[in-house]
């Protein structure tokens, strides 16, 4: 039996029980050490800490966020964004999860991946008065732990847990990981989409920002494929960047980003739908990337559009724009971990 365990606990629910013990360990218990709220209620940031079957620590972090009847005509949903390894072993450029004080720890088991969705559902959305929506974008590069992403998310079904749909986010360094996820959810009731970081269609460009041995075409392969057997469209992630010497929004750039997304399917040769999901950066301290001016992303989707892609979906930012530098930090994209350390210590202090 797996329990939940608040030390902080923001409201006095009790919390989602689950039964379940990580194949070939004892069960671990993962326990909330920090809530941090920010934009009145609409954003939070939970961290937990457990221990794996050999004793190892891990502290991660699961964003919530309640997107309901804001200005912006977003449709009312409780996001939840969940890690699938404590830290990142990857080290993209632009992110703050590999710089963070607090380090890579491990991958995560399958039941600490669980426990981040039916906790933060409990704690956040107990009646369900928002559709769950989960997405698997926060620490950690999904594929890499295919191993346990999937039997967590299956254990979830199988438990009727109230989850709408689910978006799994990949860099494409691992084919092995997407093929197997495909493979897992082609049959699943409940959609697992995947949403492939690919934020700019020139490989020598990419390889600046995003580590790794693989092209965008092998990529491509992979990601199509997993479009033609789950039935789910990919969702092609672009954040617009810059920094003194390297931008992904020239106008050359917007042009081979059009050209990619209208190739037939790389797996098959077939016409495939893609979607395209735009962003400008969210500036992290210590980090040199900024968004570009409003007139570069302008010219950026004008281009994208005269180049024949019309399905541009945009959003303002990634997560919920706290002010970093007061403290408070660390519910965008990328930053969850940012500011852990602090949740731990005053976690230690207080024992
Ligand atoms: S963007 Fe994702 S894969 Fe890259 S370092 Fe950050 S968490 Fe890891």
């Amino acid at each position: 039996m797996l329990s939940i365990l608040m030390a902080q606990p923001a409201e006095n629910r009790p919390l989602i029980q689950l039964t379940k013990v990580d194949k070939g360990g004892s069960a671990t218990t993962p326990l909330v050490i920090s809530t941090e709220f920010a934009d009145g209620d609409r954003g939070c940031k939970i961290v937990f800490r457990s221990y794996d079957k050999l004793g190892k620590p891990a502290t991660y972090e699961t964003g919530s966020f309640k997107d309901n009847g804001n200005a912006s005509g977003v449709k009312d949903k409780h996001d939840i964004c969940v890690s699938t390894a404590a830290g990142c072993t990857r080290n993209c450029g632009f992110c703050a999860v590999p710089k963070a004080e607090l380090g890579f720890e491990r991958l995560l088991t399958s039941t600490e991946i669980e426990a981040q969705v039916t906790s933060t559902i409990s704690l956040r959305n107990k009646d369900n008065a928002l559709p769950n929506v989960v997405g698997l974008m926060g620490n950690g590069e999904p594929p890499d732990n295919y191993k346990n992403v999937i039997p967590a998310l299956q254990h979830l079904f199988e438990q009727h847990v109230p989850i709408d749909r689910v978006t799994i986010s990949t860099i494409g360094e691992s084919s092995k990981g997407i093929n197997a996820l495909a493979d897992a959810f082609a049959e699943s009731d409940i959609p697992v989409k995947l949403q492939f970081s690919l934020h700019v269609a020139n490989n020598a460009k990419r390889r600046e920002i995003i580590p790794g041995k693989r092209t965008i075409e092998e990529i491509m392969y992979d990601v199509d494929r997993y479009a033609e057997v789950t039935g789910q469209p990919v969702k092609f992630n672009v954040v617009l960047m810059e920094t003194d010497t390297f931008t992904n929004a020239s106008v050359e750039d917007a042009i081979a980003l059009a050209s990619l997304l209208q190739q037939p399917s790389f797996f098959s040769g077939k016409p495939i739908a893609r979607r395209l999901k735009m962003s400008a950066y969210n500036p992290i301290p210590g980090l040199p990337f900024r968004a570009p001016n409003q007139e570069t992303r302008d010219l950026f989707v004008k281009t994208l559009r005269d180049h024949g892609v019309s399905e541009i979906k945009t959003f303002k930012g990634s997560g919920i724009d706290i002010d970093s530098e007061n403290g408070t930090g660390g519910f965008a994209c990328g930053q969850l971990r940012a500011t852990t350390r602090r949740a731990v210590d005053q976690s230690e202090a207080q024992k």
